[in-house]
């Protein structure tokens, strides 16, 4: 049996923002402005600010415009509400990321909630999950909408196939198994109240993989010939990073596997990116369709 091919999702990720700056540069010709998106990062939490700074430096590069906001960890859930509705009203400001997590006296779904759903570029709103469950997407959530672009661009048949997504979370797990279930995969969702992991890790033909604990998911469970997206980061002792796939084994039985780093993480932002250019042209739309309508 051969190795499994690796997933490049540096590369894939890398050729998506490309396109990313080629369709701002359109837009720009046009004489439009550039994408826009606003960044609200409360608190000194090391790892919200590398997050922050890397999703900045991303739009930079694909010539997204991007604005900070940045609050004191003390800061009141009253204050965030209104640069949540400001920036819901500025015209100028096509999508909101709210960088999780919050300090614990904020109530973070709330302030989700408040984000206006055509702004929601996270893609975390009830309504942009509820249009994904009712199979018309509109912004779909950055991670799991990042591992479908990874699986069309390797070839992904879906129909026909059985998808083991293990991990339920809002952000991961539960969008992933409706983007896999409209993809026309048969769709099984495991988590911390599954009995016997490896039973149905084991017929899997795509196994995505989203806890956070090393290891977890077993290399010799890993069925010849599947696909295996690893999503979970875990740092470990010596401070490197890895997944929660046993590596090694499974890419012995795997077809196509992703690394971590360097798999699933580049495209989380890449998506991040392109759900702000299309929330952009949403808004060009509907303003030219007003303007047809009076
Ligand atoms: P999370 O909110 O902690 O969710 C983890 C999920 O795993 C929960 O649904 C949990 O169940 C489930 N779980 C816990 N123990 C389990 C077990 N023994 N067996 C099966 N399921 C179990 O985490 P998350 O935000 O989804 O992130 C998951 C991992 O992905 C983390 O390592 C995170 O760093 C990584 N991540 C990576 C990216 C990326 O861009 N690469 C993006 C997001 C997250 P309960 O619901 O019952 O608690």
């Amino acid at each position: 049996m051969s190795q499994a091919q690796c997933i490049d999702g540096k590369a894939i990720a890398t050729q998506i923002r490309n396109e990313i700056a080629a369709s701002v540069q359109t837009r720009l010709q046009q004489g439009l402005r550039a994408p826009c998106l606003a960044v609200i990062l409360v608190g000194e939490d090391p790892a919200s600010a590398i997050y922050v700074r890397n999703k900045r430096e991303a739009c930079r590069t694909a010539g997204v415009q991007s604005i900070s906001h940045t609050l004191p960890a003390d800061c009141s859930e009253v204050e965030l509400h209104r640069l949540i509705e400001k920036l819901n009203h500025d015209d100028s400001v096509n999508g909101i990321l709210l960088q999780l997590p919050l300090p614990a006296h904020i109530d973070a779904d709330a302030l989700l909630e408040l984000i206006t759903p055509h702004k929601d570029v996270d893609g975390f709103h009830p309504y942009n999950l509820g249009r994904l469950a009712q199979r018309r997407p509109t912004l779909q959530p950055c991670t799991p909408y990042g591992i479908m672009q990874l699986l069309d661009r390797i070839g992904e048949i879906y129909k026909n196939r059985h998808a083991v997504i293990v991990g339920a979370s809002n952000i991961v797990g539960r969008p992933m198994a409706l983007e896999l279930l409209l993809a026309g995969c048969t769709t099984t969702v495991c988590h911390r109240f599954t009995r016997d992991l490896g039973y149905f890790v084991r017929q899997a033909d795509i196994v995505v993989s989203a806890v956070g604990k090393p290891g977890i998911i077993k290399g010799e469970w890993i069925k010849i010939g599947a696909t295996v997206i690893d999503v979970g980061i875990n740092r470990l002792a010596d401070g490197s990073l890895t997944g929660d796939v046993e590596f090694n084994i499974a890419r012995e039985r795997a077809a196509w596997i992703t690394p971590v780093p360097g798999g699933v993480g580049p495209m989380t932002v890449a998506m991040l990116l392109k759900n702000t250019l299309t929330a952009a042209d949403n808004a060009l739309k509907n303003a030219n369709n007003r303007v047809n309508n009076t």
